[in-house]
């Protein structure tokens, strides 16, 4: 089976940037994938030559009508389908509550969780990252999806998790 790896996150984290970047928007046919519904945007990539698929999400705002509410929607399902989820934050923005409640629901799931905190190009990253750590969620890959830093060592460090 193909791993998939889906990319959750609140809303212009850089989610759909890290998804054009990993399949350099060759969007897989979905019907190649039995059991991927529509509902989510679908990409074929693969690094050094281990296929793998990607799952992009609209992404998950904060200030709705509580997490349970929010995550039922594509995002949950994404996480449901996924080998291995990875959840984006913004590095420029810092902590939201967004991220709080998001963090608090991959917290509870058994599914393989990276944090990854994009956009620290031109930031001084190991500053940038350090409030995340609240999150208690582990070890936090930094990247800039936009010039594809530090993506190639997330994805690897995924793979070898599915
Ligand atoms: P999404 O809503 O999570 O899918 O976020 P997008 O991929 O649409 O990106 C939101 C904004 O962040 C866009 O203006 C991107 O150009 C910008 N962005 C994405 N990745 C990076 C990055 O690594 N560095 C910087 N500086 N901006 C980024
Ligand atoms: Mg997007």
């Amino acid at each position: 089976m193909t791993p998939v790896i889906a990319l959750v996150g609140r809303p212009n984290v850089g989610k759909s940037t890290l998804f054009n970047r990993l399949t350099r928007t060759r969007d897989a046919l979905v019907a190649d994938f039995p059991g991927l519904t529509r509902d989510r945007k679908y990409g074929q990539a693969n690094l050094a030559g281990r296929e793998f698929i990607v799952v992009d999400t609209g992404g998950i705002n904060g200030d709705e009508e509580g997490i349970d509410a929010k995550m039922a929607d594509q995002s949950l399902l994404a996480i449901e389908e996924a080998d291995a989820v990875l959840f984006l934050v913004d590095a420029r923005a810092g902590l939201t509550v967004a991220d709080q409640a998001i963090a608090q629901h991959l917290r509870k799931q058994e599914k393989k969780v990276f944090l990854v905190a994009n956009k620290t190009d031109g930031l001084d990253g190991d500053v940038a990252v350090a409030e995340f750590y609240a999150l208690a969620l582990g070890d936090i890959y930094q990247i800039a999806a936009s010039q594809g830093r530090g993506t190639n060592i997330l994805i690897e460090e995924a793979l070898a998790h599915v």
